[in-house]
């Protein structure tokens, strides 16, 4: 399995280049923005990123002592903005109260029991707390989402009944925990989910055509 899925990183980095992910000027955006794409496509989230900037609310300090309903305005192009302004204040209450606003106290923790804090977070779920540990803190987790497991299925790899454990499992027990790798490996899914692997795939084009294994499409 190491060997099949170092074969993918390989085709995919031959193709598309290294990847410097994640999109965002410091640690803390990597936070909203992880917190704003639930749901939501990317082209969304840097509006509502964009206005939370020219509002000086790009600092969970701040959004700590702001109107949650203003805040509800801003984001409202990333959807379900009534939740991810509260989810935006709960952080920041918890960023707050824990770490004193530190991302570097942060970094400090253990990264499973600070995994397993970030969980008790409203609207953080494994997804949004992997993306925090690996591109906002550089803890080595690997991340996976909705591309990374289509692209997996349809290679036969593991099944879409598999959980998101099983998929980050299989990527964490087979590669290094190697932060620069997987930071570039998740993007390089993003990347090919993008592009190819859509709900429509199209494999006539694709890096990732000639890997040996079962094609479910
Ligand atoms: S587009 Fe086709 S070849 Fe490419 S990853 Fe998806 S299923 Fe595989």
């Amino acid at each position: 399995m190491k060997r099949r899925l170092l074969g993918i990183y390989a085709k995919l980095h031959a193709a598309f280049g290294p990847r410097a992910w994640w999109p965002a000027d410091t640690p803390e955006e990597v936070i909203f923005g992880a917190i704003l794409t639930q749901n939501a496509a990317w082209s969304n989230v840097v509006q509502a990123l964009q206005a939370l900037k020219d509002a000086h609310l790009l600092s969970f300090r701040r959004i700590d002592a702001a109107d949650q309903q203003e805040l509800a305005r801003l984001v409202r192009p990333a959807r379900y903005f009534n939740q991810k302004a509260r989810a935006l204040k709960a952080f920041a209450g918890y960023f707050g109260s824990r770490y004193h606003y530190s991302l570097e106290r942060m970094r400090r923790r253990d990264t499973l029991e600070l995994r397993d804090e970030l969980l008790g977070v409203y609207r953080i779920g494994p997804e949004t707390a992997d993306c925090i540990l690996l591109y906002a803190l550089g803890k080595p987790v690997f991340v996976v989402d909705a591309y990374t497991k289509r692209i997996l299925s349809r290679h036969g790899i593991l099944s879409m009944q598999h959980g998101y454990d099983d998929f980050q499992g299989l990527f964490m027990k087979h590669l290094p925990p190697d932060v620069a790798f997987y930071n570039d490996f998740h993007a390089q899914l993003v990347k090919l989910g993008n592009v190819y692997c859509s709900p429509k795939p199209r494999c006539e084009a694709c890096p990732l055509r000639n890997l040996r294994g079962r094609l479910n499409v």
